[in-house]
């Protein structure tokens, strides 16, 4: 048995230490198209610009997310806005047909993202923490956590294989504290891939130079110039991704000497309900830390 398992880690490192895929395969949920950018668009940058895998998927389709267009027509103009968000990052970018402000913790659902993460052979899951002030954000959460287990069992969803081996599922960032706060047990420097991200975020259109600015109260504030609005874009709270206080500890565990120089950042929770990386795997799946 001892022999087995020490020829097991001599010869199949790779298996061992990463998960089902020569490259890294990542997934992540959001409730809205826009969702996942806000919060792994540095990341996602970070994986394609080493070749890695890597989808978004937004639960619903973003039908109900304007002040002055709604339904079909903005749900059309969302999902255009998602696509070409993907292709400036490189990455697949898929929009569910659920209805934007109505979503559920159904059945129906939970089985949509365990097909998503098996036909992806995900490595790496992210979605949401389930405590949040929109109810899409908190049921997005929700699904996620539920499938979570559900991956690896054959007898469900049987018209998509189940995983051998359960992906690590990571949250978002958020700044919740009730019932618990966010833990950051990975943060990663997106410093050199911000303004990819903010190419990604600037796509959509609809929702930073509009919608949001619109529930603000500051839609006079937007620019009218593209470039000059994706300067502004760069400096809205929402978007800027500085490294928080709380998130050091994480930093400087990875980074060592050069943590301090690190502006901008995006900090994961590693869920207590996927696979629990070692620190050698940790290192294997998000290899953008310096080695030692
Ligand atoms: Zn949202």
């Amino acid at each position: 048995m001892w022999l087995a398992c020490f020829l097991a880690i001599v010869w199949f490192p790779t298996l061992s230490a990463q998960a089902q895929n020569e490259s890294v395969r990542v997934i992540a949920f959001g409730a809205h198209p826009d969702d996942c950018d806000l919060g792994a668009g540095g990341l996602a940058a970070k994986f394609a610009k080493l070749g890695h895998k890597v989808k978004f998927v937004s639960l619903t389709n973003g039908d109900a997310g304007h002040q002055s267009q709604g339904g079909g027509q903005l749900a059309m103009r969302r999902r255009a806005e998602a696509q070409e968000a993907g292709r400036r990052l490189g990455i697949e970018y898929e929009v569910l047909e659920n209805h934007d402000g109505r979503l559920l913790p159904t059945l129906e659902v939970r089985e949509q993202i365990i097909r998503e993460i098996r036909q992806w052979k995900a490595d790496i899951v992210i979605g949401p923490r389930p405590n949040d002030y929109h109810p899409d954000h908190r049921y997005t959460g929700v699904l996620v956590q539920d499938a979570s287990y559900m991956v690896i069992v054959p007898n469900i969803v049987t018209d998509a294989p189940a995983l051998r081996r359960n992906p690590v599922f990571l949250y978002y960032s958020d700044q919740f504290t009730r019932p618990q706060a966010f833990r950051a047990d990975i943060v990663v420097s997106i410093d050199d891939v911000y303004q990819k991200k903010i190419e990604m975020l600037d796509a959509h259109t609809s929702q930073f130079y509009e919608w949001l600015p619109w529930t603000a109260g500051q839609l006079d504030e937007v620019p009218k110039d593209p470039n000059a609005r994706k300067t502004w874009l760069a400096t809205r709270p929402i978007v800027v991704s500085n490294v928080r206080p709380e998130w050091r500890d994480a930093l400087d565990r990875r980074y060592g000497a050069e943590a301090a120089r690190i502006q901008h950042a995006e900090a994961f929770e590693i869920t207590e309900y996927g696979r629990q990386p070692s620190e050698e795997e940790i290192r294997n799946l998000f290899p953008f830390f310096p080695t030692k």
